[in-house]
C-alpha cells in the first residue's frame, strides 16, 4: 500500500464509521445476512487495503475472511460501502447505486424502492468515492467494480424481466 492510498482509506473509513444505510439497523431485517460467510468467503480488499483478519486469494484478488464478527474499526471498506458502490461515471465524477452484486445476500437490493435510505449514509459514501479516485490503483478497482455490479444487473435482467 502507498502512502497516498493509506491516506486515502483512512479518510474513506472516517467517512463511514459510523453512518449506516438506513437510519435503523439493517441488520435486524436479515439477522445480518452479509456477515454470515463461510471460512472461505469474505469481503474483497481494495488494492494493498490492510486487515487484521485472515486474507485468502480468490479469482486473482484478496478477500478478508472474518467468521462474522468484528470490531466495528476494523471492518474493510467493502463493509463500510455496503450494499452501495460509489460508481466511477465517464465524466470524472462518482454515482452512488445499489450493489446489484448483493442482490442475493441483502434485502435493501431486492427492496431498493421500498428502503428509506440514509442520506447522511449516501452522501459519505460518494465522497469515500471522490476520495477512491485520486488514485490510478484505486480508481482502476473502482471501474472494475462497476463493470462487475452492470454484469450482475445484467444478469437479474435477462432471469427475471420479460
Ligand atoms: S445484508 Fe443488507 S440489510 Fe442485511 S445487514 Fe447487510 S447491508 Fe443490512
Ligand atoms: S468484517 Fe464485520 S461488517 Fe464485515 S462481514 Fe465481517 S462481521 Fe460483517
Amino acid at each position: 500500500m502507498t502512502r497516498k492510498q493509506r491516506r486515502i482509506y483512512r479518510n474513506a473509513a472516517r467517512l463511514l464509521q459510523n453512518s449506516t444505510p438506513l437510519r435503523a439497523d439493517c441488520g435486524a431485517l436479515c439477522d445480518r445476512a452479509c456477515c454470515r460467510g463461510d471460512e472461505e468467503t469474505g469481503m474483497l480488499l481494495f488494492p494493498g487495503e490492510t486487515t487484521p483478519f485472515r486474507v485468502v486469494a480468490q479469482n486473482g484478488r484478496r478477500v478478508a475472511v472474518c467468521g462474522g464478527q468484528c470490531d466495528r474499526s476494523d471492518r474493510p471498506l467493502s463493509c463500510r460501502l455496503f450494499p452501495f458502490l460509489p460508481v466511477p461515471t465517464d465524466d470524472g465524477t462518482i454515482s452512488v447505486r445499489l450493489d446489484m452484486r448483493g442482490q442475493g445476500v441483502c434485502p435493501l437490493v431486492r427492496l431498493e424502492k421500498e428502503a428509506a435510505f440514509s442520506h447522511r449514509f449516501l452522501h459519505r459514501v460518494r465522497r469515500a468515492g471522490q476520495q477512491l479516485l485520486r488514485d490510478s490503483e484505486t480508481r482502476a478497482f473502482l471501474w472494475s467494480l462497476r463493470r462487475e455490479a452492470e454484469t450482475c444487473e445484467e444478469m437479474r435482467r435477462l432471469l427475471f424481466e420479460k
